[in-house]
């Protein structure tokens, strides 16, 4: 660009690099709109918001989302933190509980439609409570849905109606946990194109909130995502994305595994069976996602020569900035999951020392079985 171009929507200044950040338009629709208009240039995210009344994520750099974060406490407004449930590390906003101050918190699990029928939910509730609570946050309520089949999406609803009195209703979330595939279910099933409003800027933000108004005049208001670093989206090609982010139910997989052998998930994480007798352990994750067997001894060895190749992804070119696996020992006593962040989990159901390896920031751990 030549010189700067200004969103008339929301303000944000026109830029045609960063898809998911404000002000964004592919530099093809931006020529177009030049040449028909050069007054009324809208970035993608308004442009849609105005033509097909949808939102587009966006995300804001974190002293932005700090700075929105602090405004929330100022209000007095029910808070709706929605969470991916395969990637409950990556979805947590750090320090949301002391910014959120006295405002009542509801936890949205979103993705239920990618767990197997047989995995409780109850359980699945459960421990986003317990993972909540470990970040110190206080939900007054957990509710599980899927933004993108619209399931329990009307329950929330209900829930949200419930719990905010005559308060108005600000969703946040990390981005990529379907923050915005969950707004534009509520606006599907709830509202009218002439409905939607974006307002005045959160203090110091380069954005504009979406507003979408209930009966009362209160609104349910939209907020920029904040990047987390150490999602596994992260370290992929995008072309890859659909392999760690499931997007249909999820087949269990289950291996019969000696001691001493080895369970590769492509090139992105692994399992040693290190000690313990003879078990069928189980691999939720993307049915699609490469598994590949192989002994202990040589695993070093295998992953060396074959990332990239048959342990894939990462592909070849991505590569170089791949960060190492870091391996995390775990002794199983009771039936347990190992979670891999952001891919899935796999379960363990008899005694043994196993080992778990992601790739470095990527966070491991260990739950009671939900199965
Ligand atoms: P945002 O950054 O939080 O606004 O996330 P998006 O709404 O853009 O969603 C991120 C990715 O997750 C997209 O690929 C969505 O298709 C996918 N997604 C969102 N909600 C769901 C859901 O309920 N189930 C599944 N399987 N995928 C979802």
């Amino acid at each position: 660009l030549t010189e700067d171009i200004y969103c008339i929507g929301c303000g944000a200044k026109i830029q045609t690099l960063d898809k998911s950040a404000p002000g964004y338009i592919p530099n093809s629709a931006l020529q177009k709109q030049l040449t028909q208009n050069a007054e009324t240039i809208y970035c993608q995210r308004c442009f849609r918001l105005r033509h097909y009344n949808e939102i587009v994520p966006v995300s804001v750099a974190n002293d932005e989302f700090i700075k929105l974060l602090n405004e929330l406490g100022t209000k007095d407004a029910l808070i709706i933190n929605v969470i991916d449930i395969f990637d409950f590390d990556g979805s947590v906003i750090p320090g949301l509980h002391r910014f959120v101050g006295q405002n009542p918190v509801i936890i949205v699990g979103n993705k239920v439609d990618v767990l197997p029928k047989e995995v409780s939910r109850p359980k699945i509730r459960h421990w986003l409570e317990v993972q909540s609570h470990a970040q110190g946050l206080r939900p007054i309520k957990t509710v599980l849905v899927s933004s993108k089949t619209g399931e329990n999406v009307e329950g929330l609803l209900k829930v949200i109606d419930r719990y905010r009195e005559d308060k108005d209703v600000y969703v946040v979330g990390t981005t990529n946990v379907g923050k915005s595939t969950l707004i534009n279910q509520v606006i599907r099933q709830n509202m009218t194109i002439k409905d939607l409003i974006t307002t005045s800027r959160f203090p110091g933000t380069t954005l504009d909130k979406i507003e979408i108004p209930f009966e009362d005049g209160r609104y349910l208001i939209d907020t920029p995502g904040i990047i987390h670093e150490h999602q596994m989206a992260h370290y992929l090609n995008d072309k890859d994305l659909n392999l760690i982010a499931p997007q249909k139910e999820i087949k269990p997989k289950t291996f019969q595994l000696n001691a001493r052998q080895t369970l590769f998930l492509a090139g992105i994480a692994r399992f040693d069976y290190i000690q313990g007798a003879r078990q069928g352990i189980t691999v939720y994750a993307d049915n699609q996602l490469y598994l590949h067997r192989t002994k202990l001894e040589n695993a070093d060895v295998f992953y060396t020569r074959q990332i990239g190749q048959l342990l894939t992804p990462p592909r070849t070119e991505d590569l170089k900035n791949f960060p190492k696996l870091v391996r995390q020992e775990f002794s199983i006593q009771e039936p347990s999951d190992i979670v891999y962040a952001g891919l899935g989990w796999i379960t363990v159901k008899h005694p043994g020392l196993v080992a778990a390896y992601v790739p470095e920031g990527v966070n491991v751990a260990v739950r009671p079985a939900i199965i």
